[in-house]
Protein backbone atom coordinates (compact mmCIF):
# COMPACT_ATOMS: atom_id res chain seq x y z
CA UNK A 1 0.00 0.00 0.00
CA UNK A 2 1.62 3.60 -0.99
CA UNK A 3 1.25 6.28 1.57
CA UNK A 4 -1.35 8.13 0.64
CA UNK A 5 -3.80 5.05 0.74
CA UNK A 6 -2.14 4.50 3.94
CA UNK A 7 -3.09 7.89 5.37
CA UNK A 8 -6.37 7.51 3.79
CA UNK A 9 -6.81 4.29 5.76
CA UNK A 10 -6.16 5.56 9.08
CA UNK A 11 -7.97 8.82 8.58
CA UNK A 12 -10.94 6.64 7.69
CA UNK A 13 -10.41 4.82 10.50
CA UNK A 14 -10.33 7.58 13.38
CA UNK A 15 -13.88 8.80 12.11
CA UNK A 16 -16.66 7.94 15.04
CA UNK A 17 -20.02 7.35 12.76
CA UNK A 18 -22.76 10.29 13.80
CA UNK A 19 -20.36 11.86 16.14
CA UNK A 20 -17.86 13.65 14.75
CA UNK A 21 -16.02 14.10 11.15
CA UNK A 22 -17.80 13.48 7.78
CA UNK A 23 -19.46 10.18 6.19
CA UNK A 24 -18.03 11.96 2.93
CA UNK A 25 -14.82 13.60 1.78
CA UNK A 26 -15.48 15.33 -1.61
CA UNK A 27 -12.26 16.14 -3.58
CA UNK A 28 -13.25 18.87 -6.39
CA UNK A 29 -16.28 21.18 -6.05
CA UNK A 30 -17.75 21.16 -10.37
CA UNK A 31 -20.17 19.60 -11.47
CA UNK A 32 -19.30 15.74 -10.26
CA UNK A 33 -18.25 16.90 -6.72
CA UNK A 34 -21.23 19.26 -6.18
CA UNK A 35 -23.80 16.58 -7.83
CA UNK A 36 -22.93 14.07 -5.21
CA UNK A 37 -22.39 16.42 -2.13
CA UNK A 38 -25.75 17.33 -2.79
CA UNK A 39 -27.54 14.02 -3.46
CA UNK A 40 -25.69 12.67 -0.07
CA UNK A 41 -26.53 15.03 1.80
CA UNK A 42 -30.31 15.82 0.97
CA UNK A 43 -31.21 11.95 0.00
CA UNK A 44 -29.18 9.77 2.46
CA UNK A 45 -28.68 12.48 5.00
CA UNK A 46 -24.94 12.16 4.86
CA UNK A 47 -22.61 14.59 6.49
CA UNK A 48 -20.12 16.05 3.42
CA UNK A 49 -17.14 17.77 3.66
CA UNK A 50 -15.99 18.82 0.02
CA UNK A 51 -12.73 20.76 -1.20
CA UNK A 52 -11.26 22.13 -4.07
CA UNK A 53 -8.27 23.95 -3.98
CA UNK A 54 -9.55 26.63 -5.96
CA UNK A 55 -11.03 30.04 -4.65
CA UNK A 56 -14.32 29.11 -5.97
CA UNK A 57 -17.22 26.63 -6.43
CA UNK A 58 -17.98 25.40 -9.71
CA UNK A 59 -14.87 23.65 -11.14
CA UNK A 60 -14.40 25.26 -14.77
CA UNK A 61 -18.06 26.00 -15.18
CA UNK A 62 -17.61 28.63 -12.46
CA UNK A 63 -18.59 31.71 -13.92
CA UNK A 64 -18.32 35.73 -12.32
CA UNK A 65 -19.04 39.08 -13.21
CA UNK A 66 -15.49 40.85 -14.43
CA UNK A 67 -14.38 44.25 -13.59
CA UNK A 68 -16.72 45.89 -16.08
CA UNK A 69 -19.73 44.05 -14.38
CA UNK A 70 -20.23 41.62 -17.77
CA UNK A 71 -20.56 37.87 -16.59
CA UNK A 72 -17.89 35.89 -17.78
CA UNK A 73 -16.80 32.33 -18.35
CA UNK A 74 -13.12 32.28 -16.55
CA UNK A 75 -12.39 28.48 -17.82
CA UNK A 76 -13.67 29.29 -21.18
CA UNK A 77 -17.71 29.53 -22.84
CA UNK A 78 -19.60 26.96 -21.24
CA UNK A 79 -23.02 25.87 -22.95
CA UNK A 80 -25.76 23.78 -21.48
CA UNK A 81 -26.88 21.18 -23.58
CA UNK A 82 -28.31 17.73 -23.46
CA UNK A 83 -30.63 15.17 -24.82
CA UNK A 84 -31.62 14.00 -21.07
CA UNK A 85 -34.91 15.34 -19.43
CA UNK A 86 -34.07 13.66 -15.86
CA UNK A 87 -30.48 15.23 -16.13
CA UNK A 88 -32.19 18.93 -17.29
CA UNK A 89 -35.05 18.43 -14.21
CA UNK A 90 -32.44 17.78 -11.67
CA UNK A 91 -30.85 20.86 -12.42
CA UNK A 92 -33.41 22.67 -12.53
CA UNK A 93 -33.91 22.62 -9.22
CA UNK A 94 -31.15 24.83 -8.58
CA UNK A 95 -31.72 27.52 -11.36
CA UNK A 96 -33.70 28.67 -13.66
CA UNK A 97 -32.97 28.60 -17.42
CA UNK A 98 -32.08 31.12 -20.48
CA UNK A 99 -33.05 29.62 -23.92
CA UNK A 100 -30.45 29.98 -25.69
CA UNK A 101 -28.78 28.02 -29.05
CA UNK A 102 -25.28 28.70 -29.23
CA UNK A 103 -24.27 29.68 -32.97
CA UNK A 104 -20.47 29.21 -34.19
CA UNK A 105 -18.68 31.07 -37.18
CA UNK A 106 -15.54 29.63 -38.43
CA UNK A 107 -13.29 32.61 -40.57
CA UNK A 108 -12.51 30.45 -43.83
CA UNK A 109 -10.48 31.98 -46.85
CA UNK A 110 -11.32 35.29 -45.88
CA UNK A 111 -15.04 34.69 -44.93
CA UNK A 112 -17.27 34.09 -42.05
CA UNK A 113 -19.28 30.83 -42.75
CA UNK A 114 -21.90 28.97 -40.70
CA UNK A 115 -19.86 26.12 -38.53
CA UNK A 116 -20.62 23.12 -38.58
CA UNK A 117 -20.62 22.82 -42.36
CA UNK A 118 -24.08 23.18 -43.57
CA UNK A 119 -25.49 24.54 -46.88
CA UNK A 120 -24.91 28.03 -46.58
CA UNK A 121 -21.61 27.15 -45.45
CA UNK A 122 -20.92 25.44 -48.77
CA UNK A 123 -22.51 27.44 -51.12
CA UNK A 124 -21.20 30.74 -49.49
CA UNK A 125 -17.66 29.30 -49.57
CA UNK A 126 -17.64 28.12 -53.31
CA UNK A 127 -19.64 30.43 -54.55
CA UNK A 128 -22.07 27.84 -55.37
CA UNK A 129 -26.50 27.47 -55.60
CA UNK A 130 -26.81 23.76 -54.27
CA UNK A 131 -29.84 22.46 -53.10
CA UNK A 132 -29.61 20.44 -50.00
CA UNK A 133 -30.31 17.42 -52.22
CA UNK A 134 -27.53 18.38 -54.68
CA UNK A 135 -25.51 19.19 -51.42
CA UNK A 136 -25.61 15.37 -50.72
CA UNK A 137 -24.73 14.66 -54.08
CA UNK A 138 -21.71 16.97 -53.72
CA UNK A 139 -20.57 15.75 -50.20
CA UNK A 140 -20.65 11.77 -51.73
CA UNK A 141 -18.37 13.12 -54.78
CA UNK A 142 -15.96 14.35 -52.53
CA UNK A 143 -16.13 12.22 -49.91
CA UNK A 144 -13.48 9.63 -49.38
CA UNK A 145 -14.25 5.66 -49.26
CA UNK A 146 -12.82 4.71 -45.86
CA UNK A 147 -13.07 1.23 -44.50
CA UNK A 148 -12.94 1.44 -41.33
CA UNK A 149 -13.15 4.65 -39.22
CA UNK A 150 -10.75 4.77 -36.97
CA UNK A 151 -9.19 8.55 -36.29
CA UNK A 152 -10.51 12.20 -36.05
CA UNK A 153 -9.18 12.32 -39.76
CA UNK A 154 -11.21 9.35 -41.15
CA UNK A 155 -14.79 10.91 -39.78
CA UNK A 156 -14.03 14.03 -41.43
CA UNK A 157 -12.95 13.01 -45.31
CA UNK A 158 -15.38 10.23 -45.06
CA UNK A 159 -17.73 12.43 -44.98
CA UNK A 160 -16.91 15.68 -46.66
CA UNK A 161 -13.66 15.04 -48.48
CA UNK A 162 -10.41 16.02 -48.45
CA UNK A 163 -10.80 20.08 -49.16
CA UNK A 164 -13.45 20.94 -46.16
CA UNK A 165 -11.38 18.75 -43.90
CA UNK A 166 -8.35 20.70 -44.73
CA UNK A 167 -9.94 24.17 -44.34
CA UNK A 168 -12.05 23.14 -41.22
CA UNK A 169 -10.59 20.64 -39.30
CA UNK A 170 -6.85 20.40 -39.73
CA UNK A 171 -5.53 22.97 -38.93
CA UNK A 172 -7.94 23.94 -35.80
CA UNK A 173 -7.10 20.12 -34.59
CA UNK A 174 -3.35 20.22 -34.81
CA UNK A 175 -3.93 23.83 -33.07
CA UNK A 176 -5.99 22.56 -30.13
CA UNK A 177 -4.44 19.21 -29.79
CA UNK A 178 -0.71 20.17 -31.15
CA UNK A 179 -1.60 16.39 -32.71
CA UNK A 180 -2.73 16.01 -36.49
CA UNK A 181 -6.35 14.55 -36.57
CA UNK A 182 -5.33 11.18 -38.23
CA UNK A 183 -3.24 11.00 -34.33
CA UNK A 184 -6.72 11.17 -32.43
CA UNK A 185 -9.41 9.16 -31.82
CA UNK A 186 -12.75 9.28 -34.35
CA UNK A 187 -14.69 10.71 -31.37
CA UNK A 188 -13.07 14.21 -31.03
CA UNK A 189 -14.10 15.57 -34.68
CA UNK A 190 -17.23 13.28 -34.64
CA UNK A 191 -18.51 15.91 -31.59
CA UNK A 192 -19.37 18.31 -34.84
CA UNK A 193 -22.02 17.29 -36.93
CA UNK A 194 -22.29 17.68 -40.94
CA UNK A 195 -25.48 19.05 -42.64
CA UNK A 196 -27.23 19.30 -45.83
CA UNK A 197 -29.55 22.04 -44.38
CA UNK A 198 -29.25 25.10 -43.36
CA UNK A 199 -29.52 24.48 -39.48
CA UNK A 200 -26.67 26.80 -38.37
CA UNK A 201 -26.70 26.04 -34.26
CA UNK A 202 -24.03 24.38 -32.80
CA UNK A 203 -25.84 21.75 -30.78
CA UNK A 204 -28.53 20.21 -31.88
CA UNK A 205 -29.92 18.72 -28.37
CA UNK A 206 -33.36 19.08 -26.85
CA UNK A 207 -32.71 21.06 -23.97
CA UNK A 208 -30.59 23.71 -24.60
CA UNK A 209 -30.44 26.72 -22.29
CA UNK A 210 -28.46 28.80 -19.53
CA UNK A 211 -28.55 28.60 -15.98
CA UNK A 212 -30.36 32.27 -15.68
CA UNK A 213 -28.32 33.57 -13.11
CA UNK A 214 -25.07 32.31 -13.59
CA UNK A 215 -23.18 29.04 -13.37
CA UNK A 216 -22.22 29.93 -9.57
CA UNK A 217 -25.34 30.83 -8.58
CA UNK A 218 -26.98 27.15 -9.27
CA UNK A 219 -23.97 25.39 -7.52
CA UNK A 220 -24.50 27.87 -4.17
CA UNK A 221 -27.93 26.54 -4.10
CA UNK A 222 -27.18 22.94 -4.85
CA UNK A 223 -24.40 23.25 -2.06
CA UNK A 224 -26.74 25.54 0.50
CA UNK A 225 -27.08 22.24 2.80
CA UNK A 226 -26.72 22.26 6.34
CA UNK A 227 -25.09 18.67 5.82
CA UNK A 228 -22.67 20.16 3.51
CA UNK A 229 -19.20 22.21 4.55
CA UNK A 230 -17.07 23.66 2.05
CA UNK A 231 -13.56 24.19 1.95
CA UNK A 232 -12.05 26.11 -0.92
CA UNK A 233 -8.15 27.26 -1.92
CA UNK A 234 -7.37 23.78 -0.53
CA UNK A 235 -5.27 20.70 -1.89
CA UNK A 236 -7.45 17.62 -0.26
CA UNK A 237 -3.66 16.17 0.40
CA UNK A 238 -3.14 19.09 3.26
CA UNK A 239 -6.41 17.90 4.64
CA UNK A 240 -7.13 14.26 4.22
CA UNK A 241 -5.53 12.78 7.08
CA UNK A 242 -6.56 15.90 9.36
CA UNK A 243 -10.37 15.33 8.67
CA UNK A 244 -12.02 12.44 9.80
CA UNK A 245 -14.00 10.73 7.08
CA UNK A 246 -15.33 7.60 5.96
CA UNK A 247 -15.67 7.44 1.92
CA UNK A 248 -13.48 9.74 -0.82
CA UNK A 249 -14.99 10.88 -3.49
CA UNK A 250 -12.36 12.21 -6.10
CA UNK A 251 -13.20 14.54 -8.91
CA UNK A 252 -9.35 15.61 -10.16
CA UNK A 253 -6.81 13.92 -12.46
CA UNK A 254 -6.84 10.14 -11.47
CA UNK A 255 -2.87 9.75 -12.56
CA UNK A 256 -2.12 12.57 -9.68
CA UNK A 257 -4.20 11.05 -7.11
CA UNK A 258 -2.06 8.13 -7.73
CA UNK A 259 1.11 10.00 -7.66
CA UNK A 260 1.79 9.60 -11.40
CA UNK A 261 2.98 6.09 -10.46
CA UNK A 262 2.17 4.14 -14.06
CA UNK A 263 3.47 7.37 -15.99
CA UNK A 264 1.50 10.76 -16.57
CA UNK A 265 -1.48 10.67 -18.78
CA UNK A 266 -1.93 13.77 -21.07
CA UNK A 267 -4.20 16.33 -20.90
CA UNK A 268 -4.52 19.11 -23.07
CA UNK A 269 -4.69 22.91 -21.62
CA UNK A 270 -5.67 26.50 -22.96
CA UNK A 271 -4.92 29.92 -21.78
CA UNK A 272 -7.67 32.04 -21.59
CA UNK A 273 -6.76 35.86 -22.47
CA UNK A 274 -9.72 37.51 -21.51
CA UNK A 275 -10.38 41.24 -23.04
CA UNK A 276 -13.66 43.95 -22.48
CA UNK A 277 -14.23 46.38 -25.30
CA UNK A 278 -15.94 49.36 -24.92
CA UNK A 279 -18.45 48.45 -27.59
CA UNK A 280 -21.95 46.88 -27.81
CA UNK A 281 -20.64 44.03 -29.85
CA UNK A 282 -17.86 42.34 -31.28
CA UNK A 283 -18.59 39.67 -33.27
CA UNK A 284 -21.90 38.62 -34.93
CA UNK A 285 -22.41 35.44 -32.85
CA UNK A 286 -21.25 33.32 -29.49
CA UNK A 287 -18.07 31.74 -31.02
CA UNK A 288 -16.33 32.53 -34.32
CA UNK A 289 -13.43 29.80 -35.16
CA UNK A 290 -9.86 30.12 -36.37
CA UNK A 291 -9.17 27.17 -37.96
CA UNK A 292 -6.05 28.40 -39.73
CA UNK A 293 -4.94 31.38 -38.79
CA UNK A 294 -3.47 33.04 -35.36
CA UNK A 295 -2.52 31.29 -32.07
CA UNK A 296 -6.00 31.27 -30.41
CA UNK A 297 -8.61 28.45 -31.74
CA UNK A 298 -11.88 30.66 -31.08
CA UNK A 299 -13.17 34.01 -29.74
CA UNK A 300 -16.18 33.89 -27.30
CA UNK A 301 -18.32 36.99 -26.96
CA UNK A 302 -19.74 36.37 -23.47
CA UNK A 303 -23.01 38.42 -23.86
CA UNK A 304 -24.17 36.64 -26.58
CA UNK A 305 -24.38 33.50 -24.36
CA UNK A 306 -25.65 35.09 -21.30
CA UNK A 307 -27.81 37.56 -22.93
CA UNK A 308 -27.00 40.36 -21.02
CA UNK A 309 -27.12 43.55 -22.17
CA UNK A 310 -24.26 46.10 -21.38
CA UNK A 311 -22.42 49.23 -22.98
CA UNK A 312 -19.65 46.91 -23.35
CA UNK A 313 -18.49 43.88 -24.33
CA UNK A 314 -15.88 40.83 -23.17
CA UNK A 315 -14.50 38.17 -25.05
CA UNK A 316 -12.63 35.32 -24.19
CA UNK A 317 -9.26 33.98 -26.85
CA UNK A 318 -8.37 30.26 -26.27
CA UNK A 319 -4.38 29.25 -26.77
CA UNK A 320 -4.19 25.47 -26.76
CA UNK A 321 -1.03 24.78 -24.45
CA UNK A 322 0.41 21.56 -23.36
CA UNK A 323 1.23 22.69 -19.92
CA UNK A 324 -0.95 24.42 -17.13
CA UNK A 325 -4.44 23.40 -15.82
CA UNK A 326 -5.75 19.72 -17.34
CA UNK A 327 -8.94 20.69 -19.33
CA UNK A 328 -9.11 17.75 -21.80
CA UNK A 329 -8.30 14.43 -21.22
CA UNK A 330 -6.45 13.23 -25.16
CA UNK A 331 -8.81 10.58 -26.92
CA UNK A 332 -6.09 8.26 -28.50
CA UNK A 333 -5.31 4.39 -28.08
CA UNK A 334 -2.38 4.67 -25.83
CA UNK A 335 -3.94 7.03 -23.84
CA UNK A 336 -6.87 4.87 -23.27
CA UNK A 337 -4.93 1.85 -22.29
CA UNK A 338 -2.68 3.80 -19.81
CA UNK A 339 -6.32 5.54 -18.02
CA UNK A 340 -7.12 1.56 -18.02
CA UNK A 341 -3.76 0.83 -15.35
CA UNK A 342 -4.95 3.41 -12.70
CA UNK A 343 -8.59 2.63 -13.36
CA UNK A 344 -7.41 -1.10 -12.16
CA UNK A 345 -6.19 0.72 -9.22
CA UNK A 346 -8.87 2.75 -8.94
CA UNK A 347 -11.39 -0.11 -8.63
CA UNK A 348 -9.42 -1.73 -5.81
CA UNK A 349 -9.71 0.91 -3.40
CA UNK A 350 -12.88 0.41 -1.36
CA UNK A 351 -13.32 3.84 0.33
CA UNK A 352 -13.04 5.91 -2.76
CA UNK A 353 -14.82 6.47 -5.43
CA UNK A 354 -13.76 8.31 -8.81
CA UNK A 355 -16.08 10.44 -10.77
CA UNK A 356 -16.30 13.19 -13.15
CA UNK A 357 -14.27 14.10 -16.69
CA UNK A 358 -10.37 14.17 -14.87
CA UNK A 359 -10.88 11.59 -12.75
CA UNK A 360 -12.66 8.71 -15.35
CA UNK A 361 -10.29 10.28 -18.10
CA UNK A 362 -13.40 11.04 -20.86
CA UNK A 363 -14.10 13.85 -22.83
CA UNK A 364 -17.41 14.63 -21.10
CA UNK A 365 -19.31 17.55 -21.45
CA UNK A 366 -20.93 19.17 -18.15
CA UNK A 367 -24.32 16.64 -19.09
CA UNK A 368 -22.36 13.79 -19.38
CA UNK A 369 -20.73 14.21 -15.55
CA UNK A 370 -24.30 15.14 -13.89
CA UNK A 371 -24.97 11.78 -15.84
CA UNK A 372 -22.51 10.00 -14.55
CA UNK A 373 -22.73 11.81 -11.40
CA UNK A 374 -26.13 10.97 -10.78
CA UNK A 375 -25.34 7.18 -11.55
CA UNK A 376 -22.95 7.04 -8.94
CA UNK A 377 -24.83 8.10 -6.47
CA UNK A 378 -27.38 5.08 -7.09
CA UNK A 379 -24.51 2.54 -6.78
CA UNK A 380 -23.80 4.46 -3.53
CA UNK A 381 -26.95 5.17 -2.30
CA UNK A 382 -27.28 0.82 -2.61
CA UNK A 383 -24.03 0.45 -1.10
CA UNK A 384 -25.27 2.59 1.58
CA UNK A 385 -28.62 0.85 1.79
CA UNK A 386 -26.64 -2.91 2.30
CA UNK A 387 -24.46 -1.54 4.95
CA UNK A 388 -27.73 -0.54 6.99
CA UNK A 389 -29.77 -3.71 6.52
P1 LIG B 1 -14.02 20.07 -13.03
O1 LIG B 1 -15.00 21.13 -13.36
O2 LIG B 1 -12.66 20.14 -13.64
O3 LIG B 1 -13.88 20.01 -11.43
C1 LIG B 1 -12.84 19.32 -10.78
C2 LIG B 1 -12.41 20.17 -9.59
O4 LIG B 1 -11.49 19.41 -8.80
C3 LIG B 1 -11.71 21.45 -9.98
O5 LIG B 1 -12.42 22.58 -9.47
C4 LIG B 1 -10.33 21.33 -9.35
O6 LIG B 1 -9.83 22.55 -8.82
C5 LIG B 1 -10.58 20.31 -8.24
N1 LIG B 1 -9.38 19.60 -7.84
C6 LIG B 1 -8.54 18.87 -8.65
N2 LIG B 1 -7.53 18.37 -7.93
C7 LIG B 1 -7.73 18.75 -6.64
C8 LIG B 1 -7.02 18.55 -5.42
N3 LIG B 1 -5.85 17.87 -5.40
N4 LIG B 1 -7.51 19.08 -4.28
C9 LIG B 1 -8.65 19.82 -4.29
N5 LIG B 1 -9.36 20.05 -5.43
C10 LIG B 1 -8.90 19.52 -6.57
N6 LIG B 1 -19.22 21.30 -21.38
C11 LIG B 1 -20.46 21.56 -21.88
O7 LIG B 1 -21.41 20.81 -21.62
N7 LIG B 1 -20.68 22.67 -22.69
C12 LIG B 1 -19.69 23.54 -23.00
O8 LIG B 1 -19.92 24.53 -23.70
C13 LIG B 1 -18.38 23.30 -22.47
N8 LIG B 1 -17.38 24.13 -22.79
C14 LIG B 1 -16.12 23.86 -22.27
C15 LIG B 1 -15.09 24.74 -22.61
C16 LIG B 1 -13.82 24.51 -22.12
C17 LIG B 1 -12.72 25.47 -22.50
C18 LIG B 1 -13.57 23.38 -21.28
C19 LIG B 1 -12.19 23.12 -20.75
C20 LIG B 1 -14.58 22.50 -20.95
C21 LIG B 1 -15.88 22.74 -21.45
N9 LIG B 1 -16.94 21.89 -21.13
C22 LIG B 1 -18.19 22.15 -21.65
C23 LIG B 1 -16.74 20.68 -20.28
C24 LIG B 1 -17.05 20.99 -18.80
O9 LIG B 1 -16.16 21.97 -18.32
C25 LIG B 1 -16.88 19.69 -18.01
O10 LIG B 1 -17.65 18.65 -18.52
C26 LIG B 1 -17.25 19.84 -16.53
O11 LIG B 1 -16.98 21.10 -16.00
C27 LIG B 1 -16.50 18.75 -15.75
O12 LIG B 1 -16.87 18.76 -14.39
P2 LIG B 1 -16.00 17.95 -13.35
O13 LIG B 1 -16.64 18.15 -12.02
O14 LIG B 1 -15.78 16.57 -13.84
O15 LIG B 1 -14.55 18.61 -13.39
N1 LIG C 1 -12.99 21.04 -34.58
C1 LIG C 1 -12.35 21.52 -35.69
N2 LIG C 1 -12.77 22.70 -36.22
C2 LIG C 1 -13.76 23.43 -35.68
C3 LIG C 1 -14.41 22.95 -34.54
C4 LIG C 1 -13.98 21.74 -34.00
O1 LIG C 1 -11.42 20.90 -36.18
O2 LIG C 1 -14.09 24.52 -36.22
C5 LIG C 1 -12.52 19.74 -34.01
C6 LIG C 1 -11.34 19.94 -33.06
O3 LIG C 1 -10.52 18.79 -33.10
C7 LIG C 1 -12.03 20.07 -31.72
C8 LIG C 1 -13.12 19.02 -31.86
O4 LIG C 1 -13.55 19.14 -33.23
O5 LIG C 1 -11.15 19.83 -30.65
C9 LIG C 1 -14.31 19.17 -30.94
O6 LIG C 1 -14.84 20.48 -31.08
P1 LIG C 1 -15.72 21.13 -29.91
O7 LIG C 1 -16.21 22.46 -30.40
O8 LIG C 1 -16.72 20.16 -29.46
O9 LIG C 1 -14.61 21.35 -28.78
P2 LIG C 1 -14.70 21.89 -27.27
O10 LIG C 1 -15.85 22.86 -27.21
O11 LIG C 1 -14.90 20.68 -26.40
O12 LIG C 1 -13.38 22.53 -27.08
Amino acid sequence: MDKVSEGFKSAASAAVPGQRGFDYLIVGAGFAGSVLAERLASELNQRVLIVDKRPHIGGNAYDRYDDHGILIHPYGPHIFHTNSADIFDYLSRFTEWRPYQHRVLASVDGQMVPMPINLDTVNKLYGLNLTAFELEKFFESVAEKKEQIRTSEDVVVSKVGRDLYNKFFRGYTRKQWAMDPSELDASVTARVPTRTNRDDRYFADTFQAMPLHGYTRMFERMLAHPNIKVMLNTDYREMVELVPWKHMVYTGPIDAFFNHKHGKLPYRSLEFKHQTFRQEQFQPVGTVNYPNDYGYTRISEFKHITGQEHPCTSVVYEFPQAEGDPYYPVPRPENAQLYRKYEAEAEQMENVTFVGRLATYKYYNMDQVVGQALATFKRLAQRHQAGAE
